[in-house]
């Protein structure tokens, strides 16, 4: 049993990515070129976004707002402590502040309600990440930072295809940012991301920051650095977006299954908002009090697993200079402790479920 089954998608899919594949070796053009554009306007045009821009990482795509818009040392940007680094490291990398704001228990993304306490005049961005393939509250975020005049930026690098209300992720808001790294929803080759945006001049600085600070060759308007989406990786994705569709259905179905075999157990769930047109599972990832019996059950029957994420991003070591604490952030650090990624992959099979959800039932309180 795989936690994310890369091989048999490959098998489907095989003779689409290795003409792909074929064909830009023979091309020997391995980097811009007809791929990129291609995968960027198909991508625009399936999120709802104006423009898309391909980049390097999933890392790259939160950064690149963020430079974008010239946010700089002794600025803030507020986001949660409960994801993965990246999202803060960004912040952090070009010096200015991660200011955090707890989750909500139920759908593990940023608390709404209190976003606006921790905005002060020196609050550039806000960043709320769609944890696990769930998108926030958007409309809501978007009206707070609204009536401060402050760019939202997501970070969808797990939400690529989730629809919220009747929109897609990546399209909510001044900026989305997703991933490709070969795990996310949409996943390539290697390391791969996006930037979608309906902002003119946000696309067209994004661009150039992502090559040099060029527009045309050798004119370098701004300083950028490389930070460009390969060929061979658009050319992969390109194969695999073909089938995407079909496979965020399927993901979000084996999803609710997953929860109907827990009702009735102590497990709790993933809560599906109201607003949640369609959640992707980037992960499918349940809550337990007794974390370690559970584990153990899972790798004595040969069940793979994951914790996303074990410690949250204020407790940890780099973090340590925020001068934050535990208990600062309750909720986060209570999710941290009972958190389990079961298995999740569109060809994950009923049988399978059952085999897992039994066996997390048999000792899970
Ligand atoms: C994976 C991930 C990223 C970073 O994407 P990479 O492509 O690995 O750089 C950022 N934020 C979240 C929430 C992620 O899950």
């Amino acid at each position: 049993m795989d936690f994310i089954d890369l091989k048999s998608q490959y098998m489907e899919i095989k003779e689409d990515i290795d003409a792909r594949l074929d064909e830009i070796i023979k091309k020997t053009a391995f980097i811009g070129g007809r791929e990129i554009r291609e995968l960027e306007e198909k991508l625009s045009a399936f999120t709802g976004s104006k423009y898309a821009v391909g980049c390097a990482s999933g890392t790259d795509a939160i950064l690149l707002p963020l430079l974008a818009l010239g946010i700089k040392p002794g600025d803030e940007v507020i986001t949660t402590p409960f994801t993965f680094v990246a999202t803060a490291e960004v912040i952090s990398f070009i010096g200015a502040k991660p200011v955090f704001v707890d989750i909500n228990e139920k759908n593990y993304n940023i608390e709404t309600a209190r976003i606006e306490s921790r905005i002060n005049t020196r609050t550039r961005a806000i960043i709320p990440v769609s944890l696990f393939g769930q998108v926030s509250d958007m409309d809501s975020i978007n009206r707070i930072a609204a009536g401060y005049g402050i760019p939202v930026i997501e970070d969808a690098a797990q939400s690529f295809g989730a629809i919220y209300k009747d929109r897609k992720s990546c399209a909510l808001c001044f900026a989305g940012a997703t991933s490709f790294y070969p795990s996310k929803p949409l996943g390539c080759y290697g390391d791969g991301g996006m930037v979608f945006t309906d902002d003119a001049h946000l696309a067209e600085k994004i661009r150039s920051l992502a090559n040099h600070g060029q527009g045309e060759k050798y004119v370098h308007k701004y300083i950028g650095l490389n930070f460009r989406l390969d060929t061979i990786q658009a050319g992969v994705l390109l194969a695999k977006f073909a089938h995407f569709e079909e496979e965020a259905v399927k993901r979000f179905e084996l999803g609710k299954k997953y929860n109907e075999l827990f009702i009735n157990s102590p497990v709790i769930t993933p809560f599906i908002e109201s607003y949640t047109g369609r959640h992707v599972f980037a992960q499918y990832s349940i809550r337990v009090k007794n974390r370690q019996e559970v584990i153990e059950k899972l790798t004595s029957k040969g069940i793979p697993h994951a914790i996303h994420y074990p410690i949250p991003i204020h407790l940890q070591e780099a973090y340590k200079y925020l001068g934050y604490k535990s208990g600062d952030f309750p909720v986060s650090e209570k999710v941290s402790g009972e958190i389990i990624s079961l298995p999740m992959h569109p060809y994950l099979t009923l049988k399978d479920q059952v085999f897992i959800s039994n066996t997390v039932k048999s000792v899970a309180c």
